[in-house]
């Protein structure tokens, strides 16, 4: 019944606010029909999580915009063999959406309480594709580099060089950059040796803090 309900809202929110706004790509579409966003939000706010908005999440942090994951999803154009890093762990929702899509995915939250909590939410609904670490995710994740595809769902004050590195050929970096207020897309492709860069549209997204984050509202 509950089950009914929420998938109805799902479906409502796929069709309305993501497929109406262009989002095409019928992987990413599927994806966001099938994660229960409602078990990412904190309890008091279920009944909200298929609204067209962010939701805080603790820790000042947010679960973003149903829209801004399918776009940035559809924009990482995650094939089934790919492996993914996620920069901004947070309620583990887009990292939901990218275990749906990718073979593996790598989510690094700087925040120990939030990369718990996403963690235990994300092995109670199977997905075991999935390594959840604590640490700054503006220099990346050397370990297990390079990646398909990195995804940053926090707003950068420029492009971590560290991210650039680990890409893998073929590879794309979505990243918002910019301040506080504001920030435009960028999609980044690797081929080779060359980078080639393209703004896709402005966002709203909380700061990345870190070495090459922000330091106290002020660029690294
Ligand atoms: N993708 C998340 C939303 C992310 S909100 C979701 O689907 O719910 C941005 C997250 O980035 C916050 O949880 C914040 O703590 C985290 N963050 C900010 N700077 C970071 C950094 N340098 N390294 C890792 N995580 C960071």
């Amino acid at each position: 019944m509950e089950d009914d309900y929420y998938s109805r809202l799902r479906s409502n929110m796929v069709k309305h606010q993501i497929a109406a706004r262009g989002v095409k790509d019928p992987r990413v579409l599927e994806a966001m029909s099938r994660v229960p966003r409602h078990l990412f939000v904190p309890e008091s706010l279920a009944e909200r999580a298929y609204d067209d908005s962010p939701l805080p999440i603790g820790e000042g942090q947010t679960i973003s915009q149903p829209y801004m994951v399918a776009w940035m999803t559809e924009l990482l154009e995650v094939g089934e063999e790919d492996r993914v890093l996620e920069i901004g762990t947070g309620s583990g929702y887009q990292a939901a959406i990218l275990c749906e899509l990718a073979a593996e995915v790598i989510s690094i939250e700087k925040f120990p309480d939030l990369a718990r909590q996403a963690g235990e939410r994300l092995r109670s609904l199977g997905y075991g594709n999935l390594a959840i670490h604590v640490g700054d995710g503006t220099l990346g994740w050397p370990q297990q580099a390079p990646y398909d595809g990195i995804i940053v769902t926090a707003g950068a004050p420029s492009v971590p060089q560290p991210l650039l590195e680990q890409l893998a050929d073929g590879g794309r970096l979505v990243i918002p950059v910019g301040p506080s207020g504001m920030q435009m897309l960028n999609l980044i492709r690797r081929s080779g040796g060359e980078y080639q860069a393209s703004e896709e549209g402005t966002c709203v997204f909380v700061p990345l803090v870190g070495k090459l984050g922000w330091k106290r509202g002020r660029p690294a």
